[in-house]
């Protein structure tokens, strides 16, 4: 999309001025003064009347210069014609001593009047009310040049521009793989494992006779899932650079524009010229735009423009045949407010998750965008991506700038380190500003928080053994994660598993309050998974001492609402015990948990420092800080 028109303070001054201008030429002729008949009269007797107009039902007239204090007549000069001719420069003072002169009477029925200017030597005119030029400016051309002017102004705003013969039209910007500016996939870095994914597709669009010979389906749609900046985008750009194939690129907001119908017409567009095309690649950027989950609840007329569009996509996906070699990549930060049906096979059934860089991924970004820039010898990139924790791809390249461009205010030949280090603080103020920033000690609490779901998990006979350990933040909301073996990998659960499972969840917080003797609300998921699976363990498995071997889910029954009433009629007594049980099983668990962590309170430390420091640790990180499992099959 074109940059749009920027809304700018300039306008409104400039549209004040411009009516106040109006106001005073046009308007200011009705704040002559009116004066009474008899005024009129004595000053005609006093000779002090210059000239007068006279209208069917008003006179306009002109007094002679002359202050008001003057009385004889005779002091009175009559008004220089010579001077009132400049018509090039509108004299402000001259104006209103001009209006100070003037003067209206409400005409009465008099007679004598003629005669009278006569014998004063009045200079009078009638004139036939007929001022029709007058008229028209103000009645017609103004309100109306007014009006358009707003209009086009506000059209301009949203985007639509005063040519409403290209409303429909669809604004994709195709790239034809440009050979010099091409992006590759050595500008993307950090993010392997979906670039990895994404190979795939430029595989199938350069020689997709290998993929069709054996049969297989291939993707139409690829999703491209992340948090701002990850590089999503430039993803995309990358592999249409690699597959060297047409690039439409359309972002989800193009689609929506205020007049009905538009989204939907342009949809049918892109696709149609995607289609003359082929094989190519329609990127829809920030497609939640339109791919919102349909409102849900909301009591709609049934009709809504996003909606709309949002039909029109899914046709046109689903229209088009997978032999024409087109596919369609989707980016978004928010995937789970996309509507299901977007989602579904055949559209954008797969999802390619574009991650914020670990450690890692972050000196191999730096790589990429200082290639250009002339570097101290003393740089190392290593300290500067220890120094960005939680930054994405385009923080990165925001810092590299930053450094140039201070490098370059300071006349400096290379740039130095203080130049980077300046620049990142200077990004990190601004994450700060936003909340997107994880600061020092948050990121403390996390690495001791994540240690201990790690640390229990692993002296915890049975429970699933620990692969990864992560304080890199995630997706939106998840600040740090640790990934066991899921649960639903197993067919037979053990009392005794599902307890390590509980006491792992626990882990996390008992850690953080055994460090630093205070607990944080990033605990809530365990505690919500934590507290299901104990709850599932009495109600649904029979597992409980009390009340063993019954079950008090009923699955079979809905309340009228259609939500899902899985509990079975039973008594307020047993309902208690029902709690009190689950309490004993969360209490026990954290309790145990936080008794392993005490005893290896020195591994923990270990653990979290070592977090700190890489971020990310993989299975054979774990083992060499905790040793191997004891009686570990897998
Ligand atoms: P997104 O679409 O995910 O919000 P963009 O692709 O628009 O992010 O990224 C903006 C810019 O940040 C890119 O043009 C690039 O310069 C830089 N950038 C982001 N991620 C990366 C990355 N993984 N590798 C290299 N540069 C990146
Ligand atoms: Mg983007
Ligand atoms: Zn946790």
């Amino acid at each position: 999309m074109q940059k749009r028109t920027k809304f700018s303070l300039w306008y409104y001054i400039f549209s004040l001025f411009l009516i106040l201008l109006i106001d005073t030429i046009f308007f200011s002729g009705y704040n002559i003064n009116e004066i009474s008949y008899k005024e009129f009269r004595d000053r005609l007797e006093k000779n002090q009347i210059e000239s007068v107009i006279i209208r069917p039902d008003k006179i306009f007239g002109r007094m002679k210069v002359c202050d008001s204090t003057a009385v004889a007549a005779q002091d009175c000069k009559t008004f220089n014609p010579e001077a009132k001719q400049t018509p090039w420069r509108f004299d402000f003072s001259k104006h209103k001593e001009e209006l100070s002169r003037q003067f209206i009477v409400v005409r009465l029925d008099d007679k004598d009047l003629i005669d009278d200017l006569q014998a004063h030597g009045v200079d009078y005119r009638g004139k036939i009310e007929s001022n029709w030029l007058q008229n028209l400016f103000l009645n017609w051309i103004i309100p109306f040049g007014l009006l358009f002017f707003i209009w086009g102004f506000v059209f301009r705003r949203m985007g639509v521009g005063m040519n409403a013969l290209n409303v429909g039209k669809s604004k994709a910007k195709i790239f034809a793989a440009d050979p010099k500016n091409k992006v590759t996939f050595k500008d993307v870095a950090g993010i392997d494992e979906a670039v990895e994914e994404v190979k795939e597709i430029v595989d199938f669009l350069r020689s997709p006779d290998r993929f069709t010979r054996l049969g297989a389906k291939l993707p139409k749609g690829v999703l491209l899932v992340g948090p701002p900046g990850t590089g999503k985008t430039l993803l995309a750009k990358a592999v249409a650079g690699e597959a060297n194939v047409p690039f439409f690129h359309m972002s989800g907001s193009d689609f929506v524009e205020m007049f009905v119908g538009v989204g939907a017409s342009r949809v049918r567009d892109l696709f149609a010229a995607a289609k003359e095309k082929a094989p190519c690649i329609i990127f829809i950027d920030e497609i939640d735009a339109i791919g919102k989950s349909r409102g849900r609840g909301v009591i709609s007329g049934g009709f809504d423009e996003r909606e709309n569009t949002l039909n029109q996509l899914l046709v046109e996906i689903d229209g088009f045949n997978p032999g024409l070699r087109i596919v369609i990549m989707g980016a978004t930060n928010r995937a789970d407010v996309l509507d299901q049906a977007l989602l579904r096979p055949g559209r954008f059934d797969r999802q390619v998750l574009v991650d914020r860089p670990d450690l890692n991924g972050r000196i191999e970004i730096f790589k990429v965008h200082t290639r250009t820039l002339t570097l101290d010898a003393n740089i190392d990139l290593h300290d500067l991506a220890a120094l960005t924790p939680g930054f994405a791809g385009a923080e990165i390249a925001n810092v590299c700038n930053e450094a140039a461009l201070m490098a370059s205010r300071k006349n400096r030949s290379r740039i130095e380190k203080a130049d980077f280090e300046e620049a990142i603080e200077r990004v990190i103020a601004g994450l700060e500003k936003k909340n997107k920033l994880i600061n020092p000690r948050e990121r403390q609490i996390i690495a001791y928080h994540e240690s201990g779901h790690a640390i229990v998990g692993h002296f915890t006979p049975g429970s699933d053994p620990v692969k990864k350990v992560s304080i890199v933040p995630r997706g939106l909301g998840a600040l740090g994660y640790t990934i066991q073996t899921p649960l639903e990998d197993r067919y037979l659960l053990s009392r005794s598993v599902l307890i390590g499972k509980i006491k792992g969840l626990l882990g996390g917080r008992a850690s953080e309050e055994l460090v630093f003797g205070e607990i944080s609300t990033g605990a809530s998921n365990d505690l919500e998974r934590a507290t299901k699976i104990a709850r599932d363990m009495i109600r649904i498995y029979g597992m409980s001492k009390r009340l063993p071997n019954l079950s008090l889910a009923d699955h079979n029954q809905g309340d009228f609402l259609g939500r899902e009433a899985n509990i079975a009629p039973h008594s307020e007594k047993m309902e208690q015990m029902i709690d009190e049980e689950i309490m004993e099983i969360i209490n026990n668990s954290y309790k145990e948990a936080k008794l392993i962590l005490s005893e290896k309170r020195d591994k923990l430390d270990i653990m979290a420092q070592s977090l700190l420091e890489k971020e990310v640790l993989g299975k054979e990180d774990i083992i060499s800080i905790l040793g191997e499992r004891e009686g570990d099959t897998a």
